[in-house]
């Protein structure tokens, strides 16, 4: 079959989940056996998102071959189970790199370099470049921004014209929003009518809309959408709000959504996809009455997309262990030695949030140290792991002033320290220790029962390592180096086997955790938690008989 291209925009206002439709859509079409993949052009100019604060965009995704990428792409991934790369995410400061080059080698040959086509063609080339691979029927590209901005005109302008040349092959979804006037007590399409409007300008019919709404939108309003669209009455689709975003495949798949995107490309309809898996993680998480209640100490608090794959991965876990995630955010700014265990009891277990730089760091030593002495459930994720070994330093090795190079240069016991390959690097766009690599994991550790595995391939996205000249002073006194890359000899994961459960990663195993194939180190982190949780139930319950 031909490759098919799916185009997804977003009218109105931002944030209405064009990322979460697409990953629906494509759940859909993999789920009735075609091979799906889904990519995303961001407008702005920054190279990649990498060197972007999260308060901008939320969290640095990190695709397996080392890309930082939007976090969009860890949607995708969490509901195709189908890997991306850096093929799947493309901002304007990349497609302007990539033509200014071209201008500078001389392969313009003296033309003079226009937005069209120069820059629309290197778009094209960019949409179409995945379906030359042969490795997909289904490419979905989803346009970040919203219709009417002018940064998003040129990809506009691309998909204008790709639409001309695919035809048939072709299909345009717009999102839209529908707002509720509670004053006035009615839901509003005006908005989507000037929406659709903007895009009809720039030359894009599109043949479905999706609408965002926290209210129904009945069949009448839905048909006058379409009479003033001109978009076919079945294809005005609605997009309530759900309480978990795993339900809009569901919601989508109700409407129709992927038989009218089979139908408007030609494509035979046959059968109903095959949900049954995700129908079960649904339900268990519909059926769950039990909580288990995890604490994340990190800076971002006020922004919970700074951590979505954590929040993602530590969802899929208690799902999966059949328990509602309740789950605390805790600014590491604010904790204390004085108000640690305030903060901390009645926690089942607790993460250390990755992260950057010295902001919130002190609060982090200070929940580690509660954590490893109260012996709760504790996981640290990056810096989170750097924060393990520099607590255990200080408290229990004495080394009172060890520190990571990243924040005292000058301390004498760089516990965690700068990669060689690091040293000379000046440039921080891409040029961290990026995507996945091999681990060996130590028979018999945590770690190694937690994967059922003793090798594994993780992403990572640091600098700093921890210092083996340090490794045996920690294996001697009880921290053990049960992770390690098997040709630089890196430390991935250290790990307390006296302690319930107490495993930091250098890696950050939230990336690949997806619904159907979820993180088994989160999985073995939850299990801690809920037994740990179960544990003291028993014990209170003891105490008042
Ligand atoms: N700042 C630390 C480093 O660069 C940890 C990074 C992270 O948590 N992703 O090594």
């Amino acid at each position: 079959m031909e490759t098919k291209y799916i185009f997804v925009t977003g009218g109105v206002v931002s944030s209405l989940g064009k990322g979460i439709i697409s990953s629906s859509l494509a759940c859909l079409l993999k789920a009735r056996g075609f091979r799906v993949t889904i990519q995303k052009f961001d407008p702005y100019i920054n190279i990649d998102p990498g060197t972007l604060n999260p308060y901008e965009h939320g969290e640095c995704y990190v695709t397996e071959d080392g890309y930082e990428s939007d976090l969009d792409l860890g949607h995708y991934e969490r509901f195709t189970d189908v890997r991306t790369s850096r093929a799947n995410n493309a901002t304007t400061g990349r497609i302007y790199q990539a033509v200014i080059d071209k201008e500078r080698r001389g392969d313009y040959l003296g033309k003079t370099v226009q937005i069209v086509p120069h820059i629309t063609d290197e778009i094209k080339r960019r949409v179409k470049y995945l379906g030359t691979t042969g490795d997909y029927d289904f490419i979905i590209t989803e346009i970040g921004g919203v219709v009417g901005d002018i940064e998003s005109l040129p990809f506009l302008e691309a998909v204008r014209q790709l639409r001309w040349e695919l035809d048939t092959n072709s299909v345009s979804i717009h999102l839209t929003y529908v707002p509720y006037i509670a004053a006035a007590k009615e839901l509003k399409t005006k908005p989507t009518q000037h929406s659709v409007k903007a895009l009809q300008e720039l030359g894009i019919q599109p043949d479905i809309l999706v609408l965002r709404t926290e209210k129904e939108v009945n069949v009448d309003m839905r048909r006058k959408i379409a009479l003033f669209c001109n978009v076919a009455p079945d294809a005005v689709i609605q997009s309530k709000d759900v309480n978990s975003i795993y339900k809009v495949p569901l919601t989508m798949h109700e409407q129709h959504l992927d038989e009218i995107v089979l139908r408007k490309t030609g494509v035979p309809v046959e059968g109903e996809p095959q949900m049954d898996r995700w129908l079960q993680f649904i339900d268990r998480m519909d059926t769950a009455t039990e909580t288990v209640t995890i604490g994340l100490v990190g800076k971002y608090v006020e922004l919970q997309d700074a951590y979505k794959s954590i929040n993602e991965a530590l969802f899929h876990a208690a799902t999966n262990a059949h328990r509602k995630l309740n789950l605390i955010y805790i600014h590491s700014e604010k904790v204390t030695p004085e108000n640690v265990a305030e903060k901390l009891s009645g926690l089942d277990g607790v993460i250390i949030a990755p992260g950057f730089g010295q902001r919130g760091i002190e609060g982090k030593f200070v929940a580690l140290k509660w954590c490893r002495e109260a012996d709760v459930p504790t996981f640290g994720i990056c810096l989170g792991m750097q924060c393990m070994v520099i607590e255990f330093a200080r408290n229990v090795l004495g080394l009172s002033d060890a520190n990571s190079s990243e924040m005292d240069p000058h301390s004498p016991h760089k516990v965690i320290d700068l990669m060689e390959e690091q040293k000379n690097i000046s440039n921080l766009g891409g040029t961290m220790r990026l995507g996945a690599f091999d681990c060996d994991l130590r028979p018999g550790s945590l770690a190694a029962k937690a994967y059922g595995a003793e090798h594994i391939r993780e992403r990572h996205r640091h600098r700093f390592e921890f210092n083996n000249e340090y490794h045996d002073a920690f294996e001697q006194a009880g921290m053990q180096c049960v992770g390690e890359n098997p040709g630089t000899k890196l430390v991935e994961v250290v790990e307390m086997p006296s302690k319930r459960w107490y495993l930091g990663t250098q890696y950050h195993p939230e990336y690949s955790s997806t619904v159907l194939s979820p993180s088994p180190v989160f999985a073995s982190f939850i299990k801690a938690a809920v037994a740990y949780h179960d544990e003291k139930t028993m014990e209170q319950s003891a105490d008042n008989q």
